[in-house]
């Protein structure tokens, strides 16, 4: 359908529906209590004119008059009939241009709520001034009651538009269809507010309205739970209760508008407490989609470090590996083979295959269950290894070991691949820092510190030439490198690691003679007893 036609066609049903609108409310409620007790066409001009804008304004008019000259059976002056049409245009068009202006439709907010209530005020004293001069203008205003039948008639404009307009703007299209737990939840709701306005109107103590708090129990059930949209139909549900009650059992005009002051407090504390909620939950809502994007960030930024981490620390196995595989070839070329030193080859490129097949199944593991594989491990050896695993590259660049462990520690706690890791990563570091210096002492340093009981300290020093001031800040970063080929997450790595285990990495000294880091283990049991070997 053309979107003209479409507009064509809501024109029309405003047009129909508002003038039943008007033939029930003056032909029913008005004739049978003498006043008119809530006005829902005026809702739903209102709410037309909200939406549609300035071109439905004739057809509000126009229903204006005809419902005019229908209600005097077509006897009205002229005057009489326009009088009130064109207040109603002029005061709920106004209303309607300045809230397409500055609220949200949807009645998001406290603050669009708290417009459209200040907007429908003034309309509404605007209409009520209107009635009440055509009433005048007929000489059929009784004397003195002029602030009476501007009363009455504010508080039935003002009532239809709180209750109609909203109940539009909220539940328009498109809405989605309500779960079945929250249909027979509100059909409860609804059954609840029908039983107490039953008790309202035939109880006995009825009589002085002193049940009347009755209906704030559905009213704040419904907003509490289904916010803005539960407030809307709660309150329809008990607007056309009470006027029912109004026209078949009290039938007493000044107790309606007494009685409609109190509706419009409750109707409006209802929608207060409904947007409330609603919005309480879209922030809720937001909150939770941000948090859903973070995640989904730092998952994929976890992928990509350990793929990253992974591919680091791959490296220097395969390189050793290659080396050796590399060597064994040679002496296989060589006159008269030497068997053992081929033997010694071909071992060392195996053991940095496995140790590299282990990297890859410890991460396997971290990742997939992120935790650690601890057990208790003697620190001496793990540190004795890993120098082993780097003692080719020493030589090659004439650098000495020295160290200076505990023998009488426990055993450690750890995962030993990991801890190994972080051992391998910062000896390389001090190694290629050393290579970078021609001086004379190239030495590396591995000692052990006593520390507070249960743990202990290891700390991997060189002779090299420390690390630049404006490095240190961002040492350990993610990608924080001087290395034209690293990566920069060694130490990043390293420090996740120790953390892992309940532990501390940290720069311990640096300087022109050399670096130390130092980090913290668990031990297996028993607390530090001192004494170096
Ligand atoms: P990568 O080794 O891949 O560069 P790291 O996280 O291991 O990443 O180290 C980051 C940077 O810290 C290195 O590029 C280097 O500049 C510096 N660095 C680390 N250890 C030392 C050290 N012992 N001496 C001097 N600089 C170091």
């Amino acid at each position: 359908m053309s979107p003209l036609r479409h507009k064509g066609l809501a024109l029309l049903a405003l047009l129909i529906g508002y003038l039943i609108v008007e033939w029930v409310e003056y032909g029913r409620g008005q004739v049978l209590i003498g006043v008119e007790p809530l006005d829902p066409s005026v809702g739903l001009a209102f709410a037309a004119l909200l939406l549609g804008g300035p071109t439905f304004l004739p057809v509000v008019v126009a229903g204006e008059i005809g419902s005019a000259l229908f209600r005097s059976g077509g006897q009205l002056p002229a005057l009489v009939a326009l009088l009130p049409a064109a207040t109603v245009g002029i005061s709920w068009g106004l209303a309607a241009l300045v809230l397409r202006r500055f609220a949200n439709l949807r009645l998001a907010g406290q603050r669009d709520l708290v417009l459209l209530i200040v907007t429908a005020a003034m309309a509404a004293l605007g209409t009520a001034t209107g009635d009440a001069a055509s009433l005048w203008l007929t000489a059929t205003l009784p004397e003195g009651e002029f602030a009476q039948v501007l009363t009455r008639a504010w508080i039935g404009d003002m009532i239809g538009a709180m209750v109609v307009t909203p109940l539009v703007l909220v539940l328009r299209p498109p809405l989605p269809l309500p779960s079945r737990a929250v249909t027979i939840e509100a059909t409860v709701q609804g059954a609840v507010a029908i039983a107490m306005l039953w008790a309202l109107f035939r109880l006995p103590a009825a009589a002085e309205w002193q049940l009347y708090d009755l209906l704030v129990l559905p009213s704040i059930w419904a907003a509490a739970r289904f916010g803005i949209r539960g407030a809307v139909v709660i309150n329809i549900v008990l607007q056309i209760g009470m006027v029912a009650a109004f026209v078949m059992v009290v039938k007493d005009a000044d107790a309606v508008t007494a009685y409609q002051f109190r509706m419009l407090v409750l109707t409006l504390s209802t929608l207060f407490l409904g947007v409330a909620v609603t919005e309480r939950r879209s922030v809720e809502d937001t909150l939770r989609r941000r948090q859903d994007q973070l995640d989904r960030f730092a998952r994929l930024s976890l992928a990509g470090e350990m793929a990253a981490a992974l591919a680091h620390e791959l490296n220097q196995p395969l390189s050793a590996a290659l080396t050796y595989s590399r060597a064994a070839l040679r002496l296989l070329d060589s006159p008269g083979n030497d068997q053992t030193k081929l033997r010694a080859a071909m071992n060392g490129a195996a053991t940095q295959a496995e140790r590299a097949g282990m990297i890859i199944r410890t991460l396997r593991e971290f990742i997939g269950r992120g935790e650690l594989n601890r057990q208790p491990h003697v620190l001496p050896t793990l540190v004795r290894d890993s120098l082993a695993l780097l003692e080719p590259e020493c030589q090659r660049a004439g650098i000495r070991f020295e160290a200076v462990l505990d023998r009488t520690l426990p055993p450690v706690l750890v995962d030993a691949v990991q801890v190994q890791q972080v051992l391998l990563n910062l000896l390389r570091n001090a190694i290629e820092a050393i290579e970078q210096t021609p001086g004379p002492r190239r030495l590396v340093t591995v000692v052990t510190h006593p520390t507070e009981p249960g743990t202990v300290t290891v700390e991997v020093a060189d002779s090299g030439p420390g690390l630049d001031q404006d490095l240190v800040a961002r040492l350990f970063q993610p990608f924080s490198t001087t290395k034209a080929a690293g990566m920069g997450l060694g130490l990043a790595i390293c420090r996740t690691i120790i953390e892992a285990h309940g532990g501390r990495l940290w720069l311990a000294g640096n300087g022109p003679g050399g670096c130390a880091f130092r980090f913290t283990l668990p031990l297996a049991s028993g607390t530090k007893t001192g004494g170096q070997a």
